[in-house]
């Protein structure tokens, strides 16, 4: 069958390549779940892979399946699985554990090892092919009602987990009840965080460089949040006209930006640090004033990655009341479409150039 891979550590090495299909006696005891894909959306982490910045193949293969976004349907299940069944719509979490203490309790997402296993990104083929296989522990299901978010599950399980975390490390204050969120960055996982965070009541600012409209400014307000053009209202001024932040995402890939937001985070709040940079970027930052402020403040800083199978659960459940509150809105998240695993090459120029590309999804069969 076909799949889309790179060779990890040659740049530009995106290629079409012929795989074995897999079969659902592939995984032990009887807990096999065997998936047609249907479709798979791509990002920047798929890009800086394609850039040899980032990931790596499984050991004694020389290629990596790229595709960590995944959303498919059930063709046949092991004997010993009973959540899904044969004709059901799913998606598929990304990390697989390790060995620590985390790993072995459903939370791989939050392992204390430094080597991770991720399917499509490090050590572990991913989705991008026309089937799959996986342990049930790993398929989530994807309501019928939602079937036209797609791929943004797994996107959305980050959003989740990154809110998720905020709120469980605040706990720390006994009552923590934040009015205004800072978004930074308006791609895919800042308007999703920007739903997320509109599902719990609070006033979001929303901040990217492109002045309105776009289609990044158009989501973000019809969300009911504000989109903030930092090329027209730089962050200080904004934290001037609207205090600071009780709680900030930033999910803008810059590590300045990330930096930066340390300076308009109010006092016992929260800044969670949600964007990748494989790159090498140095920043000047004023040391001394943010050092005092965080701690004259009782702020924090906390990073989050991945996403376990309850922030899967937890992204699902806001999606569908993400559609009952805001209706039609996020699917126009999913700009991009490209057609069949054969177009791998349009799939990576559009992620790389299409500026108007919020999501490049691969659309792999009918389903
Ligand atoms: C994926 C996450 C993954 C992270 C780091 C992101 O693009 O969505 O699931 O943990 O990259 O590899
Ligand atoms: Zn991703």
């Amino acid at each position: 069958m076909k799949a889309i891979a790179v060779r990890p550590g040659n740049p530009n090495s995106v290629h079409l390549r012929d795989i074995a299909k897999p079969r659902v006696a592939d995984v032990a005891q009887g807990r096999g779940v065997l998936v047609r894909v249907l479709k798979v959306g791509v990002d920047a982490t798929d890009r800086e892979i394609n850039e040899a910045k980032y990931g790596n193949s499984p050991p004694g293969d020389d290629y990596l399946v790229l595709g960590h976004e995944s959303f498919g349907i059930v063709e046949e299940v092991g004997p010993a699985v009973t959540h899904v069944q044969r004709g059901d719509y799913v998606t598929a979490t990304v990390r697989r554990p390790g060995k620590s203490i985390y790993d072995q309790i459903g939370n791989s997402d939050m392992t204390s090892e430094e080597t991770y296993y991720e399917r499509g990104i490090n050590l572990l083929h991913g989705f991008l092919t026309e089937y799959y296989v996986d342990d049930a522990e790993f398929i989530v299901k994807v309501p019928i009602g939602l079937k036209h978010l797609h791929v943004l599950a797994e996107p959305m399980s980050c959003a989740a987990k990154a809110v998720q975390q905020a709120y469980e490390a605040q706990r720390r204050l006994k009552v923590w009840r934040p009015r205004i969120a800072f978004v930074m960055g308006a791609g895919q996982i800042g308007l999703l965080t920007t739903l997320v965070l509109r599902l719990r009541g609070l006033d979001v600012y929303t901040l990217a460089r492109s002045k309105p409209p776009t289609i990044n400014s158009e989501i973000v307000e019809a969300y009911g949040a504000h989109y903030i053009s930092t090329s027209a209202e730089p962050l200080t001024e904004l934290t001037k006209r609207v205090g600071k932040a009780d709680l900030i995402i930033d999910a803008t890939g810059s590590s300045s930006v990330a930096f930066a937001s340390m300076e308009v985070l109010g006092h016992n709040g929260a800044l969670v640090w949600a964007g990748i940079t494989g790159g090498e970027a140095h920043a000047h930052v004023p040391t001394d004033k943010v050092n005092l402020e965080w701690v004259l403040g009782n702020k924090l800083l906390l990073g989050s990655v991945n996403a376990n199978r309850e922030h899967f659960e937890m992204g699902i459940r806001d999606f569908a009341l993400g559609e009952a509150m805001f209706p039609g809105v996020t699917q126009r998240i999913l700009t991009t479409p490209v057609r069949g695993l054969d177009n791998y090459q349009e799939m990576m120029n559009r992620l790389v150039d299409d500026r108007r590309a919020l999501k490049v999804y691969v659309d792999v069969a009918e389903g």
